[in-house]
């Protein structure tokens, strides 16, 4: 196990200065203008496959750092020079953690390269599990996969929203109930590959904030998938049901699920440090040069104490996630929900700091001239997915009180 250090290795210092010279230089001048044009941002997406941070090589090297901070660091960065871009270049990691999480090897080195393409034709992926009636809810999913076994294939149906990179990815990583008598137990994860007859793009919203990342409604009408689409594979499916089947006969319901979801919602809460620091550095800088009454406003305390209470938020944040994401590489049991904790302090502190820098910049903050407006739109986004706020506390609560908590 690795020492305890509060500080960055030399390498990760080499990496974390790399990601942020590329969030400055290329990510955050191209902000203003995909946030208003609502559109995948195919060329940054491409300058970042370019040098080498789209790419599988690079997520993984991250994902695998033994001290468990690559991915929060380099999230903090992206996420740092604008969200919905960032969004935009790691919406195809989080489907791809999919299949790494319950793939097989040949899974893994089947489509993991597909959903990036190479340099000169970068692709996507998306991960679609939620539905128009299965939000937080998620074990009440309707999408029905069924097997038939004379062609040894999956024909899948449903309705899937609000998925990154729906419709326009190559390939869809869907989340399908098999035996809905089991509730979530009963679920299973499946690639969808390009090009597949009966999938299709539904809807695609229009949004509050994170606007250059795709999101939209994927239909799945009668998709046939082959049997190697499972993920896991069918034999290991089946022996996952079979358990499931006799606990649920028991009365037990023991939640297997959540260490997946303690390891991955700290990821989650580096993306919000890095908005709410890129908004509290804006409003530092605008507090010391902006002058009123022949001062600049930092020099009113009432100023300069929010400033103070927005880093001492964001550091506590960025701690939080640190905690979280040491625990999930190092093996820890999370007997607090330390990633939900993680998850629930930084993107609520992403919202509250990134309101207070719109206040410190006055008029200036509210309109589109500067860049706290779009990083307040783009925070509100973080409460909401890979769990809401509500449901992030229901775990905690859950958690330390050992109650049935509703
Ligand atoms: C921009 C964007 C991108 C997304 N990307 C993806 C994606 O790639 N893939 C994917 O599968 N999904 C994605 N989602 C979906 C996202 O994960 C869900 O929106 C989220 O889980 C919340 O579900 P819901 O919207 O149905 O809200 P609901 O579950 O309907 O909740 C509505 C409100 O009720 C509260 N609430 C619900 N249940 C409880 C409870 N038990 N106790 C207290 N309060 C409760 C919630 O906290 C919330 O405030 C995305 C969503 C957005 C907006």
């Amino acid at each position: 196990m690795a020492e305890f250090t509060m500080e960055l290795n030399d390498e990760q210092k080499g990496v974390r200065d790399w990601l942020h010279g590329f969030a400055a230089d290329v990510i955050r001048p191209a902000a203003a203008e995909w946030d208003e044009r609502e559109e995948t941002p195919w060329p940054v997406i491409q300058e970042a496959a370019k040098v080498g941070i789209y790419s599988l090589d690079f997520y993984a090297q991250q994902y695998f750092d033994s001290t468990g901070l690559g991915i929060p660091m380099a999230m903090e960065e992206l996420f740092w020079g604008d969200a919905g871009i960032a969004l935009s270049i790691v919406g195809t990691g989080l489907a791809a953690v999919g299949v790494l999480a319950n793939g097989t090897e040949e899974q893994i080195g089947t489509w993991i390269p597909q959903m990036y393409g190479d340099v000169n034709d970068v692709k996507v992926a998306a991960f679609c599990s939620s539905e128009p009636d299965a939000g937080s809810d998620v074990a009440s999913i309707r999408t029905r996969a069924v097997y038939d076994e004379a062609k040894d294939e999956w024909v899948i149906n449903g309705t899937k929203t609000w998925a990154t990179n729906g419709g326009i990815a190559d390939v869809h990583v869907v989340v399908a109930s098999v035996d809905p008598e089991l509730g979530s137990k009963g679920h299973a994860s499946f690639i969808v590959p390009p090009a597949t007859p009966g999938l299709s793009q539904g809807q695609k919203f229009k949004k509050h904030g994170i606007r250059a990342s795709h999101t939209a409604e994927v239909v799945l009408d009668n998709v046939r998938v082959p049997g190697s689409c499972l993920l896991g594979g069918k034999e290991k499916l089946d022996e996952r049901l079979a358990r499931a089947r006799e606990r649920a006969r028991k009365g037990s319901v023991k939640n297997a699920a959540m260490a997946t979801f303690e390891a991955s919602r700290p990821a989650v809460g580096a993306m919000a440090v890095g908005t709410a620091r890129a908004a509290y550095e804006v409003a530092l800088d605008y507090a010391k040069t902006r002058e009123q009454f022949g001062r600049p406003i930092i020099d009113n305390q009432g100023v300069a104490f929010q400033l103070a209470d927005m880093r001492t938020r964001i550091d506590a944040a960025r701690l939080l996630v640190w905690r979280a994401s040491w625990m999930a590489v190092n093996g820890k049991p999370f007997t607090a929900a330390e990633g939900s904790m993680s998850k629930l302090f930084a993107s609520e502190t992403a919202k509250k700091v990134t309101a207070q820098a719109i206040q410190i910049l006055g008029g200036n903050g509210y309109t589109r001239e500067y860049p706290v407006e779009r990083m307040h739109r783009d925070a509100a986004i973080y409460t909401i997915f890979e769990g809401t706020s509500e449901i992030q506390r229901l775990v905690i609560s859950r958690t330390i009180s050992g109650m049935p908590i509703r």
